[in-house]
Parts: structure tokens; sequence; C-alpha cells
């Protein structure tokens, strides 16, 4: 495995562990020249089905993409790094049993949606409003006040902020 940051051949695992729900395995690698350390994922390569767009193209299923959406939506929240390996595992799982050729994006969108509601309500907001793209803040609120009904009343704090950052934009 070449080193990504300074090209050389010679890197060295230094930990090696199963994350995602077990079907991935995670490796810390060092580079034994420049001496930095990054990760790399081994899991079996499975035909995913293809992603029908909003706009009818098609294009192959990333699972990078998946992954750095939900990372996004993720940010600054109490969610670890296991318990999104474990989610994007899901989702893969789900898309795998589909058994079809191809999913719709609209889809694939609704499963993340899924797996973040569980996870982080303010996370799961995010990744909805960004998604929906919810036409004006009374939907948004709309959605909150939906979600309200199930949630504790810190992670209602942690929205409301959220409510308010909203506000501030033009
Ligand atoms: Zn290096």
């Amino acid at each position: 495995m070449r080193c990504p940051f300074c090209g050389a051949q010679d890197t060295k695992v230094v930990d090696s562990r199963l994350s995602g729900d077990g079907d991935q395995v995670r490796r810390r690698r060092r580079c034994v020249v420049c001496g930095e350390r990054f990760t790399t994922y081994e899991s079996a390569e499975l035909n995913l089905p293809r992603v029908v767009k909003r706009d009818g193209s098609r294009v192959p299923f990333d699972g990078r993409k998946l992954r750095s959406g939900i990372m996004r939506a993720a940010e600054k929240r109490p969610i670890s790094t296991d318990q999104i390996d474990a989610a994007v595992s899901r989702i893969n799982r789900a898309l795998l049993a589909t058994g079809e050729g191809e999913v719709t994006a609209g889809r694939i969108g609704e499963l993340v949606m899924d797996e973040l509601r569980k996870l982080d309500q303010v996370a799961y907001v995010r990744f909805a409003s960004v998604y929906r793209k919810f036409e004006d803040v009374a939907a948004f609120r709309e959605e909150i006040e939906r979600l309200e009904q199930q949630i504790s009343p810190e992670e209602q704090r942690a929205q409301l902020d959220l409510l308010a950052d909203l506000d501030k934009k033009p």
C-alpha cells in the first residue's frame, strides 16, 4: 500500500480491526519513510445497484459519497466512527438485498434518513433539510415539530439552536 503523503511503497499495518457490523476491516497503517499514519478499509466487492438520479441519468453507486454525506450531517455530533461505519454497512446491505440493478437516489436518501433518525435527531434534520430541500422555513419547522414529539429536551435545545442559525441566514 503506497503512502498517500509521500508516495513511499513501504507502509506497515499498526492496527487492524473489524468495523461496520463486521463486514469491513479497518487498518491503521504507518509509513515507514515519513511516519504519517492513515486508514484503509477493506470490504468484499459486491455489485451494488446503479443509481438513478433525479434527472434520469445513471451513475455507479459511490460508497464514498454516501459516507461523506453522513459524515457531514454528523459533524460535531456525538456519533462515533463505528456508528457511521455500521450505518453505511446497513445501507449497503439494504441496497444489495433489493436484488435490483438500479436504485433511485431518492431511495438511498430515505435509507440514510432512516439511519440518522436512529442515531441523532440533529444529524437527521441536517441531512433531511439538505436532502429534501425544504421549500421554506415553515416546512422545515413543521418537520422539527413533528420530531419534537419523540425527542428529549436536550435534543430539542440543540435543534432550536439550529433554527436560530437558519433565521440568521438572509
Ligand atoms: Zn510516507
